[in-house]
């Protein structure tokens, strides 16, 4: 049969993951905990399922959840989003951008994309016949120039896709950045897709630069989260999209046929959880102390560490170890060290390697220590 996606091979993360596996490495590759989310959580799922949610969700979401949503989000944004017009909850962060994108892209249309970027973006534009221009952020900092996106805009451009915290980078977006978006897409109709699924996952006392905070960027966004980085439950699927009621209209449209409603005692369960932000608000810190263990365990390697703003991946150089291409150097990194990474040039599109690879530090301090006990024999 004719492929779709011509070139498109299964995703790295599952590459890895079933590496690491096979070789029981230690899996620092696919962003996910290894130690267990709040029992309290679990118990609210059994209770859930109790009380009886075991039926169909609302089409957008159960009512509870989307009302604690927006508390949620006035308390951290000073923000209102309606719960019955702007708010949808989604099989996590994936099927909310895999949405976003159908409702809006048509066979032709140009989507502006930073790279190294989350696999799945490029794909789906191009799935729905949209074609991806490319950015390319350069390491070590990773910044963007918006005079050189300005070069990318044609008359087809219908979308941005921004990531702060950046997944595979750990790069934010500062108000500055914020404030060049709003310079270079005014007064056009560009709609834009903010992934901010690891908007709780940043350090050293930075604030994380929603797009619903600047007035002129939330009329044209989808804002998409995540409760599997939220919760540590990245296998729950369960997230969100915010969005004005104009866009969520569309985004509904196609939610309805997507997945209709998804999970029902989860989304009860969650509902209670972040009613009480003690559950979650201690989750910066958490992060920020593994960031600190782990680059410190890793300064006596002979890698050289990236910088790391936020979300839970490290990236770093090899350069000064091996000349192998990033996937031949993260193989042999399974194979004979035990530790599963993954490679940077994953995130584009192009052949880029510039012999970087990302580590996962959502583990256990103890996981950590031992993978940096290996890492330091190289
Ligand atoms: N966006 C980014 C940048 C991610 O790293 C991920 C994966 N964790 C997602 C979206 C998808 O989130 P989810 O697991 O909720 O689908
Ligand atoms: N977001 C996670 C990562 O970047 C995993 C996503 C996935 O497995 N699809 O590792």
């Amino acid at each position: 049969i004719q492929s779709k996606l011509p070139g498109i091979n299964t995703t790295i993360f599952s590459v890895m993951s079933k590496l690491a596996a096979e070789h029981s490495a230690i899996n620092l590759s696919q962003g996910f905990p290894d130690y267990a989310c709040d029992p309290k959580l679990i118990e609210l799922v059994n209770k859930a399922m109790k009380d009886g949610f075991n039926q169909y969700a609302p089409m957008p979401g159960s009512a509870f959840l989307k009302e604690t949503i927006a508390e949620k989000v006035e308390k951290l944004y000073d923000i209102k989003y309606n719960p019955d017009t702007e708010i949808t909850v989604t099989a996590g962060g994936t099927q909310a951008i895999f949405t976003a994108l159908a409702a809006i892209i048509n066979a032709g249309d140009e989507v502006i994309i930073f790279e190294p970027a989350y696999d799945s973006y490029a794909p789906t534009v191009k799935l729905l016949g949209g074609l991806v221009k490319t950015y390319e952020l350069a390491p070590p900092n990773y910044a963007i120039d918006w005079d050189m996106v300005k070069k990318l805009f044609t008359v087809k451009t219908r979308m941005i896709i921004l990531n702060t915290p950046q997944n595979p980078t750990g790069s934010i977006l500062s108000s500055d950045d914020m404030k060049s978006l709003i310079k270079l897409i005014s007064g056009s109709d560009i709609v834009i897709l903010s992934d901010e699924v690891y908007e709780h996952l940043i350090y050293d006392g930075q604030k994380h630069q929603s797009v619903m905070c600047y007035p002129e960027l939330r009329q044209r966004s989808f804002i998409v989260a995540s409760f599997g980085k939220l919760l540590h439950a990245t296998g729950w699927k369960l997230g969100y999209c915010l969005a004005p009621e104009d866009l969520t209209k569309e985004f509904r449209k196609v939610h309805q046929f997507n997945v209709f409603s998804v999970n029902s005692p989860m989304q009860q369960a969650i509902a209670e959880y972040i009613k009480e932000p003690e559950n979650y608000n201690e989750i910066s810190s958490f992060f920020q102390q593994k960031r600190d263990y782990f680059r410190n365990l890793l300064a006596e390697s002979r890698f050289k560490l990236l910088p790391c703003n936020g979300s839970y991946f490290q990236c770093a150089s090899y350069s000064d170890i091996s000349d192998e291409k990033d996937t031949d150097f993260s193989i042999r990194l399974i194979k004979e060290f035990g530790v599963a990474t993954i490679p940077v040039s994953a995130f584009y599109q192009k052949a880029t390697d510039h012999k970087i690879i990302r580590f996962c530090f959502a583990k256990e301090n103890a996981t950590l220590a031992l993978a940096a006990e290996k890492l330091k024999k190289i």
